[in-house]
């Protein structure tokens, strides 16, 4: 009985040696293929790569608001967005001013969006009618301040686009 054990230990024992050469040669032969055929290697060399990286067409890096070459973006501060948005990561700040027939309108004010708590769902754009917003394929968001993850998305002394008022 004892002999028995012993003879199904060494079994064992060279059986794991025979798993674990196996495995070795199994991974020895993807570098192999890798190393002759680069074109088909599909680790990216992050960050020696960041000039040139480009994430795939959906990816949702951070919400950003467009702007033309006159400073001026899509948004009506409607606030649809942020009714959307599952978890108040989006303040719609606005404010009225006169329009040109001399009655009150609402502008944006400030369009604050906190990175920080964004789960990226996409529902914000979704809603948003105009167009106004989107994604961006940044994805380095390390700070070493929390704080910098609140962004103001409406760059400053942007307007709305008469098209879209
Ligand atoms: S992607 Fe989702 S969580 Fe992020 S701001 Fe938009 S609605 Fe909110
Ligand atoms: S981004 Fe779009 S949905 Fe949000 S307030 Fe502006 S116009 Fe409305």
């Amino acid at each position: 009985m004892a002999l028995l054990k012993t003879l199904k230990s060494i079994g064992n024992y060279f059986h794991e040696i025979y798993d674990g050469v196996a495995s070795l040669m199994r991974g020895m032969k993807v570098t192999g293929k890798y190393m002759v055929s680069p074109g088909e290697v599909v680790t990216q060399q992050y960050p020696e790569n960041r000039a040139t990286l480009k994430m795939f067409d959906s990816f949702k890096g951070e919400l950003v608001m467009p702007h033309d070459e006159n400073n001026q973006n899509k948004c009506t501060a409607c606030n649809s967005c942020a009714r959307k948005c599952p978890n108040g990561s989006i303040e719609v700040i606005s404010a009225r001013v006169e329009g040109e027939d001399g009655r009150s309108k609402r502008v944006l004010d400030r369009y604050i969006y906190h990175l920080d708590m964004c789960t990226f769902c996409g529902l914000c754009v979704q809603a948003c009618e105009e167009g106004a917003i989107e994604f961006s394929q940044e994805f380095e968001h390390a700070v070493f301040n929390r704080d910098n993850l609140v962004k103001q998305l409406n760059k400053p002394g942007s307007t709305a686009k008469p098209s879209s008022e």
